[in-house]
């Protein structure tokens, strides 16, 4: 039984184009997983910026009427103040006023530092509107660059299919399952070429007996890593200086 190291080279570069083939397919849906994946990122952010100005708002709106209600009341001390005939009950207006204002003061920085936060808060509703746009703006050119790259990738791996089949089909038949259980085990990386004259997947030293046996285009799979070897050059025999018979 024998293979040529054509066949085997042509072999090899089939399953390498493909295994490239399919990396590329594979690519294509995990990038737009990320696009999506950031989409969704971008729209929780944004929910979490109007949840958060929203809830600052509200409790703005609150200190501010607060705020009134009691600037409300000290104008009507002040009113009794001015009414007031008796000592006694005019220093308790006088108190009442002065906590009343001071009570007013600190609210007063209350609502201040809360307009402020309010609006820190609409700049970050702001930029999180912008970075969903431009999420969903990336993931639809995702989109439309792999469709169309699958498009081809698959047209492509149709092709190199068709070739891995008629390349198959010339194998001998006493040789397919040792070749297919390789395959099936290793893929791309279940063929080798004798590099030198060692395995150029595990770098082994091969033989004088296994390089003859590959001179003379016998299957010859790897003793360490069982790759499936060939040669990178037609040779014969007489040129290999090691040989045996
Ligand atoms: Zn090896």
């Amino acid at each position: 039984m024998t293979i040529s190291a054509q066949a085997l080279r042509d072999l090899h570069r089939i399953h390498q184009q493909l295994a490239d083939l399919r990396g590329r397919l594979d690519r294509g849906p995990k990038q737009i997983q990320a696009g999506r994946q950031a989409v969704e990122r971008g729209e929780k952010q944004l929910a979490d910026a109007k949840e958060a100005w929203k809830k600052t708002r509200m409790e703005s709106d609150d200190q501010q009427m607060q705020l009134e209600g009691r600037e409300t009341k000290t104008e009507d001390l002040k009113r009794k103040l001015n009414e007031c005939k008796r000592n006694e009950e005019y220093k308790i207006l006088k108190d009442q006023i002065a906590a009343e204002k001071q009570a007013s003061s600190v609210l007063e920085d209350e609502v201040l530092d809360k307009l402020e936060k309010i609006d820190r808060l609409s700049e970050r509703l702001k930029e999180a509107e912008a970075s969903l746009e431009k999420a969903r703006d990336q993931l639809e050119k995702t989109q439309e660059r792999v469709g169309e790259q699958q498009v081809s990738l698959e047209i492509d791996f149709a092709r190199i299919t068709d070739e891995l089949n008629r390349a198959e089909a010339g194998l001998p038949a006493d040789f397919k399952s040792d070749y297919q259980r390789v395959i099936r085990a290793h893929g791309d990386r279940g063929l080798a070429p004798a590099e030198g004259e060692s395995c150029g997947s595990c770098f082994t030293i091969l033989s004088p007996q296994t390089m003859n046996d590959l001179y003379l285009s016998k299957p010859v799979f790897c003793r360490s890593c069982g790759c499936l070897l060939y040669l990178l050059e037609d040779r014969k025999v007489g040129d290999h200086a090691g040989s045996s018979d």
